[in-house]
């Protein structure tokens, strides 16, 4: 049966059968047993790994858990790690799915200020008053106003002929409500 083995999977499997559910044998303990070649730091190395990877491509019920490698003493217990086993499987097919969407956020910094949160932000008041305006995606730009003038940092102003942009409008708009809400709360102390 183990005629197609190399030296280092017989070896290994011979090792691995000796150890049961209940008393199974760490990569780093098969690694030094079997001669693989970090056998000074007894480091479990990536060749021991395939060694059992090749086991079980050849049909040989190897089991592994946090605390080892164990070969399947029962169909019940083959059973068990083929169902835990599928379970680590499906919840990394949902890392791998979330991940190959996470491209936008690479080298993207966040912050735990709630402030950063609000859409617009004062950031100066004065001449020139400053404002910071999250924008789609994520990105904040900067307002600026100067002598009643807006500016703002992002692509769309820099293109806009009518030198205008979301970020401008929506601080524009927030400074009339903020002036209207304070001419009407100067209105009711006059009354
Ligand atoms: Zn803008």
């Amino acid at each position: 049966m183990t005629t197609d083995l190399t030296p280092y999977q017989r070896r290994a499997l011979v090792l691995i059968s000796k150890h049961g559910r209940g008393n199974p044998i760490i990569g780093k303990n098969i690694a030094i047993n079997i001669g693989l070649k970090d056998r000074d730091t007894g480091k479990e190395g990536a060749d021991m790994r395939s060694v059992i990877h090749a086991l079980r491509m050849k049909g040989y019920p190897i089991c592994g858990t946090g605390e080892g490698y164990y070969y399947a003493g029962s169909q019940t217990e083959l059973f068990q790690y083929i169902e835990s086993l599928g379970g680590r499987i499906a919840k990394q097919q949902e890392a791998l799915d979330a991940l190959k969407k996470s491209f936008p956020n690479i080298a993207r910094v966040f912050s735990d200020d709630p402030m950063d949160e609000r859409p617009i932000m004062m950031l100066k008041n004065g001449d020139p008053m400053v404002w910071s305006v999250k924008g789609s995606e994520g990105r904040r730009h900067e307002v600026v106003r100067m002598h009643g003038f807006y500016t703002c940092t992002c692509e769309s102003f820099k293109y806009s002929n009518k030198r205008t942009c979301k970020h401008t409008e929506a601080v524009e708009k927030e400074v009339k409500t903020t002036a209207e809400a304070k001419a009407a709360e100067a209105q009711k102390t006059l009354l």
